[in-house]
C-alpha cells in the first residue's frame, strides 16, 4: 500500500451506527499528576466525534491506555479520574468498567443502550494489547459491532485495539484521524504547491527519514535548530561548542546533494545567535556561519536567516512544519522560532505543525489559532512524514 492510498478511508460518517455497539479507540494518555488531570486537551479533542455517534444513537464503549502499566494492573494508571472528566464534558454519565475483557466487561457491554457511554479500563493492563494478540483483539471486537480509530498518536502502532481489533469487526476512522488523514496525509501525498516544509528541532539524527522522505516532495526544504549546526558543519564551517552530530557529517553532505539532484531549494542558515555557554541569560551576539568564535555556541539560527525563511514561506500553499529553530524555552534564542511562526501563521498555505515542542513553542506566540492544523501525534506524524503507512490507518475500511 501507498501513502496515497491510506487517504480513501471510510470514516464514521460513512457507517450506520444507530443502534449499534461501537467501540471507539482514543487516546486518553493525559498527563496526571497525584491522580488529578494536569492537561484534558486529548480528552476535549474526541468529543466531536463521541457526540456524534452519541447523536446517532449509538451505545459507545471507550478504549485507550494510559502511562506505561507494562501488563500489569497498576492502580496509579487507572482510567478513574479520565470517566470522570469525560462525564463532565459530555454532559453525561460515563460508565467505567472493571477492565477492558473478562466476563464482567462483556455483561456491561451487552446491557449499554444507545447513548450510553462505557469507559474500559487501561488496555496495557494487558500485555496482550501491545503484542497485538489475536486472541485479546477478538475479545475486544467481541463488545461491539463497530471500531472506531480516533487515536492518531498510537496509530503508528500495531496493537490489538488499533489494528488487531479490524480484523474480527469493521473500522473507520474518526474525526480526529480524519484531520490527520486529510492534512498530514494530504501534504505529503498530494500537495498544493509551492510545498515548504521546516524541519528544526534538537537532533538531524531524529529526523533523517522525515527529511530524506520530503527531499522527494517539497519545493523548499528549511533547516534550523541544533540539527543545523550539523549541515553548516557539514558545508565547512567551525560550528564552535554548538551541538553538533559528528557521525551525522556525512550524511548532511548526501542530503545536500539530494536537495541538489532533486532541485529542492534547500535553506540552510547563513547566520546564528550564538552563546558564551547554555544558559538564558548567556552572552550572546549574531554572527555569520563564518565567524562561529571556537568557544561559543549556536542556540538560533540569525536574524538574516530568519528574514530568508520567512521570504521562503510568503507564497508556500502547502507549509509542513516540525521542530524549533532554536532553544525557545528560553527568550534570547526563541526570536528565530517566532518569526517562523508568525509567517507561517501570516501565509494563506495550509499550514501543518507537528511534535511536542513545536506545538508549545507555536503556542508561546499565541498562534495556534492561525494554524490549518496542528497534529497530535509526535511519532506517528513524524513517520506520516516519512511516507510510511501507518498500519492503524491501513487496516481501515476502504470507501
Ligand atoms: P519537536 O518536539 O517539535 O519534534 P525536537 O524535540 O526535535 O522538536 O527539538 C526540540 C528541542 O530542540 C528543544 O528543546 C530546543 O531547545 C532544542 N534545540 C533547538 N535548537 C537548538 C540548538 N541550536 N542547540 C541545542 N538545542 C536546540
Ligand atoms: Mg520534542
Amino acid at each position: 500500500m501507498e501513502v496515497y492510498e491510506t487517504m480513501n478511508k471510510q470514516t464514521i460518517q460513512d457507517v450506520n451506527v444507530q443502534g449499534k455497539k461501537v467501540f471507539v479507540r482514543v487516546d486518553f494518555n493525559v498527563p496526571m499528576k497525584d491522580g488529578v488531570i494536569t492537561n484534558d486537551t486529548r480528552v476535549r479533542a474526541t468529543l466531536p466525534t463521541l457526540n456524534y455517534l452519541l447523536e446517532q444513537g449509538a451505545a459507545v464503549i471507550l478504549g485507550s491506555h494510559l502511562g506505561r502499566p507494562k501488563g500489569q494492573r497498576v492502580p496509579e494508571f487507572t482510567l478513574a479520574p479520565v470517566a470522570v472528566r469525560l462525564g463532565e464534558l459530555l454532559g453525561r454519565e460515563v460508565k467505567l468498567a472493571p477492565d477492558c475483557v473478562g466476563e464482567e466487561v462483556s455483561k456491561m457491554a451487552a446491557e449499554l443502550k444507545s447513548g450510553e457511554v462505557l469507559l474500559l479500563e487501561n488496555l496495557r493492563y494487558h500485555k496482550e494489547e501491545e503484542k497485538n494478540d489475536p486472541e485479546f483483539a477478538k475479545a475486544l471486537a467481541s463488545l461491539a459491532d463497530v471500531a472506531v480509530n480516533d487515536a492518531f498518536g498510537v496509530s503508528h502502532r500495531a496493537h490489538a485495539s488499533v489494528e488487531g481489533i479490524t480484523k474480527f469487526i469493521p473500522a473507520v476512522a474518526g474525526y480526529l484521524m480524519e484531520k490527520e488523514i486529510k492534512f498530514v496525509g494530504q501534504a505529503v501525498a498530494d500537495p498544493v504547491r509551492p510545498f515548504v516544509a521546516i524541519i528544526g528541532g534538537a537532533k538531524v539524527s531524529d529526523k533523517i527519514g522525515v527529511i530524506d522522505n520530503l527531499l522527494t516532495k517539497v519545493d523548499t526544504l528549511i533547516i534550523g535548530g541544533g540539527m543545523a549546526n550539523t549541515f553548516v558543519a557539514a558545508q565547512g564551517y567551525s560550528v564552535g561548542k554548538s551541538l553538533l552530530e559528528e557521525d551525522k557529517l556525512d550524511l548532511a553532505r548526501q542530503l545536500i546533494a539530494k536537495a541538489k539532484e532533486t532541485g529542492v531549494n534547500l535553506l540552510l542558515p547563513t547566520d546564528m545567535v550564538v552563546a558564551d555557554r547554555f544558559a538564558p541569560d548567556a552572552e550572546h551576539k549574531n554572527v555569520a556561519v563564518d565567524e562561529i568564535p571556537a568557544d561559543w555556541m549556536a542556540l538560533d539560527i540569525g536574524a538574516d536567516t530568519a528574514k530568508a525563511y520567512a521570504a521562503a514561506l510568503e507564497d508556500a500553499k502547502t507549509v509542513v512544519w516540525n521542530g524549533p529553530m532554536g532553544v525557545f524555552e528560553m527568550d534570547a534564542f526563541a526570536h528565530g522560532t517566532t518569526a517562523v511562526a508568525k509567517a507561517v501563521a501570516a501565509s494563506d498555505a495550509t499550514s501543518v505543525v507537528g511534535g511536542g515542542d513545536s506545538i508549545s513553542a507555536l503556542q508561546k506566540t499565541g498562534l495556534s489559532d492561525q494554524i490549518t492544523h496542528i497534529s497530535t501525534g509526535g511519532g506517528a506524524s513524524l513517520e506520516f512524514l516519512e511516507g510510511k503507512v501507518l498500519p492503524g490507518i491501513a487496516a481501515l475500511a476502504d470507501k
